[in-house]
Formats: C-alpha cells, sequence, structure tokens
C-alpha cells in the first residue's frame, strides 16, 4: 500500500457537467411503439481531482425529458461532489437518495449515467480498459445490427436487410407488429429470402400486441426460425410474457424496460422470458448490470444488451450468460472514435475506460440550449 499520498484509487469527485444534444439518425427508425428520427441524449461529465475526468451518455428517447434530465444529473452530481471515486459507494448513496422519489423512469437513468460515468474515470485512472477493471479481457463480443428494420413493408426491410450485413454481421433484428399477422410473417419471409439462410433474425414487437394476439401471431413465427420475439406486450406485463413464453417454441426476450434489478428479480420470478436483454442505463450503470448478470447466471438465462453498445461490449464480455450485443449507431455523430465492428463482434477499444470521447465540434453543433 502507498501511504505517502493520494493514490489513483482515492480520486475525489470535483464537479459533474450534464449537457443536452439532439442528434439525428442516420436511419429514422419506425416501430410498433411510434416513429424516432433523432436521439436526445443527455452527455455526462464527470471531472475528479486528478485531472481525470470520465463520461457517459444516457438516452432520454424524447425531447420533453431532455433539458429535466440534465437537470437531474447536474443537481445529483451536487450530492456526490467532494466523495471519493467510489463507484459502489456513490451508487448506493444515490440509491438511497432515491428512497421516497422512486428508482423508475428518470431517476434510475439519471443514477446510472452518473454511475457509467464513475467507472469509466476510475478504468482511465488505472490506465486500463473498463473490462479490465472489471476482472475481464478485451475480447470480440456478437453483435446483431439492430439499425433501421422498421415497420417499413417487405420490399423495403429485404431491402435494408442486405445493406444491414455490411461489415460482416450475421444477425439483424425485423420489428413486427404490423396491422396483421400475414403482413408479419411475409416481412419475415422477405428479409429471410433476402440475406439467406445463415444469417440469424431476431424479431421486436415493442409491446404492441396483447397476449392472446402474441401467441396466435408467435405460433404462427414458430415455423420461421427467429432466434427470439422481444416484448411481445407491454414492458411490465411479466405474467403475460410468461403465458407466451410458455406457449411458444421461438424463445422470448424482454429486458430493456427493466427498472434496475429489482425489475429483472420481478421478471425471473414470473418466468416472464427465455432470454434477457438489460439497458445499461434502466439497469443502474455498471453497478447494476453487474448485479442483473449475477442474477441471470444463477437462473442460467442468456443475457443480451440494449443499446449502449459502447459500454455494453465491456459489460457484456464479464457477462457469464453473454449472448448478443446490440449494435445500433445512434451515438456516433458525437463520439470521436464509434466501436468498431469486425465480422459482426464489436472490439473493445484498447484505451483507458470504456472507450468514448466526446468529438466536441459535434457536439457543439447538435447541443440544445
Ligand atoms: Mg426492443
Amino acid at each position: 500500500m502507498n501511504s505517502s499520498g493520494p493514490g489513483r484509487a482515492e480520486l475525489t469527485i470535483r464537479a459533474i457537467r450534464a449537457r443536452a444534444v439532439e442528434v439525428p439518425m442516420r436511419r429514422p427508425l419506425v416501430t410498433g411503439g411510434g416513429t424516432v428520427g433523432a436521439v436526445p441524449l443527455v452527455l455526462v461529465d464527470l471531472a475528479t481531482d486528478g485531472g481525470i475526468t470520465g463520461c457517459a451518455y444516457v438516452i432520454c428517447y424524447s425531447r420533453i425529458a431532455l433539458q429535466p434530465m440534465a437537470a437531474l444529473i447536474a443537481n445529483l452530481g451536487a450530492v456526490v461532489e467532494n466523495d471519493r471515486l467510489a463507484p459502489h459507494d456513490i451508487h448506493h448513496k444515490l440509491l438511497r437518495r432515491m428512497t421516497l422519489l422512486g428508482r423508475q423512469g428518470m431517476t434510475g437513468m439519471a443514477l446510472a449515467g452518473i454511475d457509467m460515468a464513475c467507472w469509466d474515470a476510475l478504468a482511465r485512472a488505472h490506465g486500463v480498459p473498463l473490462v479490465r477493471l472489471l476482472g475481464g479481457v478485451p475480447r470480440p463480443v456478437p453483435a446483431y445490427n439492430s439499425n433501421g428494420l422498421g415497420l417499413i413493408g417487405p420490399e423495403s426491410a429485404a431491402r435494408e436487410a442486405r445493406e444491414l450485413l455490411a461489415g460482416g454481421f450475421a444477425a439483424i433484428k425485423v420489428r413486427l407488429g404490423y396491422p396483421s399477422l400475414a403482413e408479419d410473417v411475409a416481412v419475415v419471409r422477405a428479409v429471410r429470402a433476402s440475406v439467406g439462410p445463415s444469417v440469424q433474425l431476431m424479431s421486436d414487437y415493442n409491446q404492441c400486441l396483447d397476449v392472446a394476439e402474441a401467441i396466435r401471431r408467435g405460433h404462427a413465427l414458430d415455423a420461421e426460425g427467429l432466434v427470439w420475439i422481444e416484448e411481445p406486450v407491454r414492458a411490465d406485463d411479466y405474467v403475460g410474457h410468461a403465458a407466451i413464453a410458455a406457449a411458444l417454441r421461438t424463445p422470448v426476450q424482454l429486458g430493456e424496460n427493466l427498472w434496475g434489478p429489482p425489475d429483472l428479480i420481478k421478471a425471473i420470478a414470473a418466468g416472464a422470458a427465455d432470454f434477457v436483454m438489460p439497458d445499461a442505463a434502466r439497469i443502474w450503470g455498471v453497478s447494476g448490470w453487474l448485479k442483473a448478470a449475477a442474477l441471470a447466471e444463477a437462473h442460467g438465462l442468456p443475457m443480451s444488451s440494449h443499446l449502449f453498445p459502447e459500454i455494453s461490449a465491456h459489460l457484456l464480455a464479464v457477462t457469464p450468460t453473454c449472448h448478443w450485443l446490440e449494435y445500433m449507431d445512434w451515438a456516433e455523430p458525437i463520439l470521436q472514435e464509434p466501436i468498431r465492428i469486425e465480422r459482426g463482434h464489436a472490439i473493445i477499444p484498447d484505451r483507458p475506460g470504456h472507450g468514448m470521447a466526446w468529438n466536441e465540434a459535434a457536439v457543439t453543433k447538435y447541443q440544445v440550449a
């Protein structure tokens, strides 16, 4: 132990800054839950007294949440200013602060933004990629291309599916939830015919069916060889998802709308899904993810990620039941070096921290006053 002065692990948080940006999407996404054309993000910068700064972004989904999220993160940041850079302690301090407010929704995402920036700063302080700080090694993580393939009809979906294989992807995700079962099946078959039998095909209903209709459509889709059917019904209807999972041969996937590990416990208890795919922000950041990964391991559930490919690559590399990384390019316009995909795998950058740094010119361009 170095007792002669502050070591790298004894950094103190000096300030947390939150900036709101709205980043245009290359491929606006049409889903069963609505259309998304630009991504509202809050960028978190966590400065320490050692000159090390960690960063993270949080996705707000709707512009109406952008300024409130930035304000919430800045206010929460003030709670941990002058605290030691100890992500576990900070995480639990912030969770306790939310006892009465609740840890779902914006509060959960705000504390996740701070948590991810804390872990990034700590990994940078140690001069190692985040995955090494977490006890793993950088290794390629299987990824599927989740960009595009919204509710655009069979012809457009077939064409776009081929485009999405560029860069060596061997797995893609198609959005379903057309007005009729026949249209869902037609799109799946058009995409399959376009990309061939070796490409793995995930599907996502974005919560748009009811349980009876999900079972009816799912039975028909059982013949199509889908890797999974995601969120066929309302995300928090664990009992409904369990009934669907029990009825179908195709695995049922959910998890992007789980608020922290406690929601995963409830979903597992209900037998809601065959696979789980937490969202790094909604599951409460790196600290929450590690607990979720332990739960998934204990219950033998393959675990994938939702959005946040840059940090999810590190997290999946230390997830015992690592399944698939969801690749989305939403943050690319504001990053200096986007995460690379090679032969269908996300490549963890060999840089300290999670590897993200802001392209400040782009941030200025997209910043929302
Ligand atoms: Mg989804």
